[in-house]
């Protein structure tokens, strides 16, 4: 039997129209730093309009040719985010902290004709361009130096001055659902970045989950920051979600470090904001130097890597901010699984489900793959490689312009779920607890140990700032952990005394008392003999804790490591 329902196209055009007509007051508020740049969802609907006409008309793009931005968190992004899909184009978002190489790399992959680029960012780019066969067009957006484009192959064109005078209506094409919308390059540190394109479709179903009660539960009662920059999975999807809801968007634009931040919040008085979370352990650090109002904030979602807990308990604590932690990743648009507590658990019987990964929704669906190939039980004991499938995952990674889709066997099974390399539990009423990535779990005598839990019981101690912990090779074990710690200011300071760090009493912080402090929380064999201090855990280009640069660096003899005896008491 047929249905009777109409088959309508799930389009990026439908969402930009809804938000700028029936949300068409929300605003998109730009921040410059000492103050804000206002527009409205209304006014971001015409310059979409404009956007894509000049696309069309004057740079001649044509469907399925990628138009990609190298853009802060702001207005302007915003308008290519919704004009180039919706015109039938595709929005390559890069990654402005990709190394140079990289950029090059991604931009010549993807075949881009068009980069926008942000007046701030053309010392980035411009030493690149001479590599990057396919880019016709540069369009500067906002002020900066444009004399360092001058003799470059691309036309360079300003992006006001591109808008001007042009059309504020568009009639946006009527195009499959599943054409190709946005693309973005995963941001691991091996190998070549791989390519994911997003659809129409994927999107706005993304966005629609995005806004329920099991994920970010947006309304057109908030103003949403997301700190997480837009070339990191189309910033979380927060974005197109905010279109779909009316949810106002207040844009860090380049200003992302804590004390900027803390600014803008006390100024502008958001309800909700996401990031990374390196971001929010900076903000707490700040915001304990130097107190700033951040009381309009009721909640924020950190995910992208393991959220520690007592980086949870502090923001509730001090500031009464609800952290939400969720899990995802550049192939799964990204929202996977999100943590909110079961029906009726509140207070101290909630904690363990708001410190795990979470639920997934009824559309993306998870299997716990072990060791030995089999599916492992949903037991909260089973422990295994998660494998997800839906409607938003990723089916394979974009082979080039001359090249179909690729399809690794180590990312994707020959049943078509994909292999996220994350390794985890997940309980009898679905929570996902990941205790490791596959290639950062410590493998010691035939057991594996959860870098990540050392690192959170680590990271609760007053007096470490952060911590870092990796398989180092052992003639005994095979391998066993390393633990690299950054110590509280406070904490340096007093030399390893037993100072007041703003988390409380730093107590030593010798090696031999950090080890003490877990050996109350982890099994004796996990506990790590070879210790070092460092000033900060090095990141990767999206903010997260960079363990194989960390696991080169010791390799090359370059960390000061202290070797206690193993422990017996
Ligand atoms: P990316 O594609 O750069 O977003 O990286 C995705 C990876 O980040 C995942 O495969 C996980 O290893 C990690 N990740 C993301 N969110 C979390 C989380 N909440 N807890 C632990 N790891 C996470």
């Amino acid at each position: 039997m047929y249905s009777t329902m109409q088959d309508v196209p799930l389009l990026v055009s439908r969402l930009l129209r809804h938000g700028s007509t029936v949300h068409g007051d929300s605003p998109v508020v730009t921040w410059t730093g000492d103050g804000a740049r206002r527009r409205s969802y209304g006014e971001t609907g015409a310059r979409c309009a404009q956007l894509a006409h000049a696309l069309r008309d004057e740079l001649r793009i044509q469907d399925g040719d990628r138009v990609a931005t190298l853009m802060w968190n702001n207005a302007e992004h915003l308008e290519a985010y919704f004009a180039v899909p919706s015109m039938g184009a595709v929005l390559h978002t890069l990654n402005l902290r990709l190394p140079p190489e990289q950029l090059a790399w991604v931009v010549n992959h993807a075949a881009d004709r068009v980069v926008l680029v942000n007046g701030t960012l053309l010392p980035l780019l411009a030493p690149l361009l001479p590599k990057l066969g396919s880019v016709e067009h540069v369009v500067v957006v906002g002020q900066g130096d444009t004399s360092v484009l001058d003799g470059c192959r691309p036309a360079v064109h300003d992006y006001e001055e591109l808008l001007a005078d042009r059309p504020t209506e568009y009639p946006w094409p009527h195009l499959p659902e599943t054409t190709a919308a946005a693309l973005c390059y995963t941001s691991g540190t091996t190998g070549d970045p791989k390519g994911v394109v997003y659809s129409h479709r994927s999107i706005y179903l993304h966005s629609l989950h995005v806004n329920t009660v099991e994920a970010m539960a947006l309304s057109s009662a908030d103003l949403a920051v997301p700190v997480v920059p837009m070339f990191h999975v189309n910033a979380w999807g927060l974005p197109h979600a905010a279109f779909l809801g009316g949810v106002g968007l207040l844009m860090p634009d380049r200003f992302l470090q804590p004390g900027p931040l803390a600014d803008m919040i006390e100024a502008e008085r958001p309800t909700y904001a996401a990031a990374v979370p390196t971001i929010w352990q900076g903000l707490l650090g700040e915001l304990a130097a130097r107190p700033r109002d951040i009381s309009s904030l009721r909640r924020v979602t950190i995910g992208g890597s393991a959220c520690p807990p007592s980086l949870m308990r502090e923001f509730q604590e001090r500031h009464g901010v609800t952290v939400e932690h969720a899990w995802g990743m550049t192939e799964t648009s990204p929202l996977g699984s999100y943590a909110h507590p079961p029906r009726g658990l509140t207070g101290e019987e909630a904690w363990p489900y708001r410190v795990s990964q979470g639920r997934f929704p009824a559309s993306v669906e998870p299997r716990l793959i072990g060791p030995d190939g089999t599916e492992q039980p949903w037991d909260g004991v089973g422990t295994g490689e998660l494998e997800v499938r839906g409607p938003w995952i990723a089916g394979a990674y974009y082979g080039g312009p001359d090249a179909g889709p690729d399809r690794p066997a180590d990312r994707f099974s020959p049943d078509g779920w994909l292999r996220t390399g994350d390794v985890g539990t997940i309980t009898a009423d679905g929570y996902l607890t990941i205790t490791d990535r596959a290639k950062d779990v410590i493998k010691s005598g035939g057991e594996w140990i959860s870098s990540v839990e050392l690192e959170n019981h680590l990271m609760a101690h007053p007096g470490v700032a952060e911590a870092a912990v990796v398989a180092v090779p052992d003639e005994v074990w095979g391998e066993r952990p390393l633990a690299a710690v950054v110590l509280t200011p406070q904490d340096t300071a007093a030399a390893a005394g037993t100072g007041t760090t703003d988390r409380g009493p730093a107590g030593s912080t010798e090696p031999g008392a950090l080890r003490s402090f877990l050996a109350e929380r982890v099994p004796r064999w996990q506990l790590p003999e070879r210790w070092t201090t460092i000033d900060e855990v090095p990141k990767t280009s999206v903010g997260k804790f960079d363990k194989k640069l960390l696991r080169a660096r010791h390799a090359a003899g370059e960390l000061d490591v202290v070797t206690l005896d193993r422990y017996d008491d």
